[in-house]
């Protein structure tokens, strides 16, 4: 069968239609001295990208599959939203008592969870739908739960999938100096213990995101050290619609029927259980020991190519856990959904066979822990040494 023959999916770095190459300062990089005025290049595909493509291409062929509008993901929202506005009501209108309103706390974060990983980030990666307006509507549930999709867009789609735990360029792993999670972040002596203090800290990133870090991230144009282009006026709208409306069902509203304080300690709980389940779900994939943390060469250029670099810096876990898979919006197959945001992650335990036998073939790192357990002592691990004095 020919490549042309084949329709191939769309297989190359986010960023490069979408940057222009602009001035940005580095982030104190301690080990090397890189000049982070530039963004980093890629070398040329030396053949695995094209051929990882031509195989995909010619599963979607053989099985005449679609790689979106798949009907599992319009049954799994429906049931995800379901989930939701169930959790929802049973929290603020049903509960009388704390063991009652406990588990229904638990189970909204977990379905907020659930439309982050699944429903949102399939349409914030247009992985959902071949129509743009399908996509656009599923990541603006982003904004529904109160952090921007418009942010995101850039944070995650940009500067994370191009540019994989490379220190100065992808926001998601610069997580503030409290946290040392790459070998060239700078330690501070505290870092000592964040493999201890680390995880009640994760359940302040929701509620920081929600209340915070977007405002900041909006009226400065900048993430991290990134400057981005001023909204749409469409997507300043969203933005504020959706800090309202979030701002209103997690807090306004619940104050009509309860105590101020009770209503309080509740957000916590809500955002706190996110946070976690969220980070905890990203760091597996990206900050664990079997992970790469590459930086360029004094030209500004990395060693390996886009597509190999993804394997390089991503590892997948619980890749045969089907409760898993389905709740996590395939993020247990993150090597597969790096190298291909655009597949509905529905078909990400197929297509994980053809990425890890070609990886095997053409000596491309591919790691993978057994269980969620696995992940998080190595992710345990991980941020333990970068937290001891001299390591890399
Ligand atoms: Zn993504």
């Amino acid at each position: 069968m020919s490549e042309g023959q084949l329709k191939v999916p769309e297989l190359v770095p986010p960023v490069a239609s979408q940057l222009s190459p602009g001035p940005h300062s580095g982030n104190g990089n301690a080990d090397k001295q890189v000049d982070f005025h530039a963004r980093p290049k890629f070398p040329k595909d030396t053949g695995f990208q094209a051929e990882l493509s031509r195989r995909v291409g010619a599963y979607f062929q053989a099985t005449g599959k679609p790689e979106r509008d798949c009907w599992q993901m319009y049954l799994k929202t429906f049931i995800i939203l379901a989930w939701c506005a169930v959790s929802y009501w049973l929290l603020v209108f049903v509960a009388q008592t704390w063991w009652q309103a406990l588990p229904a706390a638990l189970s909204l974060a977990c379905a907020f969870a659930a439309i982050g990983f699944s429903i949102q980030h399939d349409g914030g990666h247009s992985a959902y739908s071949r129509r743009p307006w399908i996509n656009r509507l599923a990541a603006w549930s982003l904004d529904l739960m109160g952090a921007s999709s418009y942010l995101w867009h850039w944070k995650h789609h940009i500067f994370h999938h191009t540019y994989s735990n490379i220190g100065g360029q992808d926001t998601d792993i610069e997580l503030g100096a409290v946290l040392r999670v790459s070998p060239h972040q700078r330690r501070l002596w505290f870092h000592r213990w964040q493999h201890f203090y680390l995880w009640p800290l994760y359940g302040l990133m929701a509620g920081r995101w929600h209340l915070y870090g977007d405002f900041k991230d909006y009226f400065t144009r900048k993430i991290g050290p990134h400057p981005i282009p001023r909204p749409k006026a469409w997507e300043d709208i969203v933005f504020w619609a959706g800090k309202l409306v979030s701002i209103g069902y997690f807090l306004v509203l619940p104050m009509f029927f309860h105590p101020v304080w009770l209503v309080l300690l509740f957000y916590l709980i809500v955002t706190g259980a996110l946070g976690i389940i969220m980070s905890v779900v990203f760091q597996l994939a990206h900050c664990v020991e079997e992970a790469d943390f590459p930086l360029p060469d004094e030209t500004n250029r990395m060693a390996s190519a886009w597509a190999a670099h993804q394997a390089e810096t991503t590892v997948d876990f619980a890749r045969r856990s089907p409760v898993l898979s389905w709740w996590l919006g395939g993020l247990n197959f993150q090597i597969e959904h790096h190298l291909f945001p655009r597949v509905c992650h529905v078909h990400y335990p197929a297509l994980s066979k053809i990425v890890e036998a070609t990886c095997n073939e053409y000596g491309v790192k591919y790691a993978v822990h057994p269980t969620f357990w696995a992940g998080i002592a190595s992710h345990y691990r991980w941020l333990r040494r970068m937290g001891q004095p001299q390591t890399a």
